[in-house]
């Protein structure tokens, strides 16, 4: 979509440090990171938020979780004794700032909950 943030990341018209990219979903560095490990993972095809997903996106959503566990695996994070955090924000009140569907991979610290 023109005008996207995410979606020029994921084409390349805008640089991303991007550390994954196969089958439709893109994952990249988070600009500013809130753990020491803070991954962004996305759908190439641009959906607005989690919001916007339906039944038909399942095979979708399979590969964006398929590609956060073997990030979270070249991490180390998905040891028995570490572990990360899977979050996507959702509209005003849950602080979404680009509207492309994105889901934040956060680890290598222990995290606290509630978030806030
Ligand atoms: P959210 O607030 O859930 O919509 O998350 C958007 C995330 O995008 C934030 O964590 C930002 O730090 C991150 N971000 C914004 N611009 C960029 C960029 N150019 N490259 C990488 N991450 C970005
Ligand atoms: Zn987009």
């Amino acid at each position: 979509m023109e005008d996207c943030l995410f979606c020029k990341i994921a084409n390349g018209r805008i640089p991303g440090t991007i550390v994954y990219n196969e089958k439709g979903v893109v994952a990249f560095k988070d600009l500013h990171p809130a753990a020491p490990h803070h991954i962004l993972i996305i759908p190439e095809k641009h959906i607005a938020s989690a919001v916007e997903l339906t039944a038909e996106d399942g095979p979708l959503l399979g590969e964006l979780f398929a590609a956060s566990v073997k990030i979270a695996q070249d991490l180390g994070l998905a040891e028995p004794e570490r572990g990360y955090r899977l979050v996507t924000n959702i509209g005003p009140d849950a602080g979404q700032s680009v509207q492309h569907l994105h889901f934040h991979l956060l680890g290598g610290r222990p995290l606290g909950w509630p978030p806030g």
